[in-house]
């Protein structure tokens, strides 16, 4: 099924970028929010994409204007019976998608795909509110959709092959990268990310480097930015959140920081509240390179939370907030949840990294990366427990994933 008409859940930040690759591909999509205030501030944001598409030459005035026309707002459900896609971005709360879902299961034809943009939160679960479920399917756009080329397409328990096969080709139409990612909490990317966020700030608290080092030798790893930034950038409560979401999930691995914790606490969320890990201009959208100053509040902060260093700590090294990730990334391989490769695609099209996360554990070699994980294990516990997939590579002289790729099903 090409999908011709599609509705947009949600006119916020995700929904909007949404709506507007839809319409970029062609596509007719109705933008519904709860309030007519939310659909035209949606609406207007859009527009003003367009218009920098414009003044960047990529479109003419026309084209733009033609392609906006495509996007139409509401508040109610009319129309949707007559669509073949719902992207739903609203809440990330579960009543809430399971309200919707519900609701688009009644107003929707029968052929309609129903996807959830959510971060977190069960595919199956939110399916088992429609009479659907095999039609229903995780769709997760990074944010801002309309520039971050990564799509992660889950598949619930019920969703049916076909409806995998319609939301990737989309995603292709769409001019995005699609991974496919069986479900599991946190999906891939966040799963990888949050370990190595949550660990800069056991750095942070035991006094080994302060987030400019940190944030500094993230960069010239390859990120886009440092995990700091990235914090003050995103919020510090969403991102505790989750951390807390993991935590509950997969145990001792993702054990949050006690500072995180603190911040939370103390009101000190980033941008959005003007001071996080840096002071920010209050309401100003955050420059990733403009200078920074560190939070006052920090270093009291980071005492409150953190174990001081002990003479013994070694200096830090970047690779501590990196073997997490690595080790994140293996565990998801062993539970089959994506293959090697598809963890490079991931990483470098939903967070900017300059190279393949596993190739770079490949060139660092996996019975390096082991031994590492290991004495860091020693020294700081669980949150460094390597996969036993990485032990079982590691200690047959395997240093490249696509040998498992490779291997047949049944050994995978
Ligand atoms: P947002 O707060 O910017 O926007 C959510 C919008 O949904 C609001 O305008 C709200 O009024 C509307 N809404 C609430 N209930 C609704 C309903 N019943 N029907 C229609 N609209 C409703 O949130 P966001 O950042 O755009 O996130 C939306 C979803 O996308 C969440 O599930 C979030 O986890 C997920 N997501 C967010 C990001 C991100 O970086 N912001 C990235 C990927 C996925």
């Amino acid at each position: 099924m090409k999908i011709q008409k599609a509705a947009v859940l949600g006119a916020g930040a995700m929904g909007c970028g949404i709506a507007q690759v839809l319409s970029q591909a062609g596509i007719e999509v109705i933008l519904k929010d709860i309030d007519q205030a939310f659909v035209e501030r949606g609406l207007a944001n859009i527009k003003r994409m367009y218009d920098s598409r414009v003044k960047k030459e990529v479109l003419t005035e026309k084209e733009a204007d033609d392609l906006f026309a495509l996007i139409k707002g509401s508040t109610s459900f009319d129309g949707f019976n007559n669509v073949d896609l719902v992207i739903e971005a609203a809440l990330e709360k579960i009543d809430v998608k399971l309200e919707i879902f519900k609701t688009l299961d009644e107003v929707c034809p029968s052929r309609a795909i129903l996807a959830s943009n959510t971060s977190a939160l069960s595919i199956s679960e939110i399916a088992s509110a429609t009479k659907r479920p095999e039609k229903v399917v995780g769709m997760h756009f990074f944010n801002p959709a309309q520039f971050m080329k990564l799509v992660e397409v889950i598949p619930g328990v019920k969703t049916a092959e076909e409806t995998v096969k319609i939301a990737l080709d989309l995603c292709k139409q769409l001019g995005k990268t699609p991974v496919r990612v069986r479900e599991c909490p946190g999906f891939l990317v966040n799963r990888i990310l949050f370990p190595y966020m949550n660990e800069a700030i056991y750095v942070l608290q035991e006094g080994a480097a302060t987030p400019e080092q940190v944030d500094q030798a993230a960069v010239e790893f390859g990120l886009p930015m440092g995990p700091f930034t990235l914090f003050d950038m995103t919020g510090i409560d969403i991102c505790g959140h989750v951390n807390e979401f993991l935590y509950s999930e997969y145990g001792p691995r993702f054990e949050t920081a006690p500072l995180l914790k603190l911040m939370m606490k103390e009101g000190q969320l980033g941008q959005k509240s003007g001071a996080g890990f840096y002071v920010h201009e209050k309401g100003q959208p955050a420059q990733k390179d403009a200078p920074k100053t560190i939070n006052p509040r920090l270093e009291k902060l980071a005492k409150e939370a953190g174990t001081a260093a002990t003479k013994a700590s070694p200096p830090f090294d970047v690779y501590r907030v990196i073997l997490p990730m690595f080790n994140e990334a293996i565990y998801a391989v062993q539970e089959q949840v994506v293959t090697a490769t598809d963890v490079d695609v991931a990483m470098q099209n939903g967070c900017g990294l300059n190279r393949g996360l596993l190739s770079i554990a490949e060139d660092k070699g996996l019975d390096w990366c082991l031994k590492q994980l290991e004495s860091y294990q020693e020294r700081y516990g669980e949150r460094f427990r390597p996969s036993w997939l990485l032990r079982q590579l590691a200690r047959a002289g395997i240093h490249d994933f696509s040998k498992l790729e490779k291997a047949p099903a049944a050994v995978r």
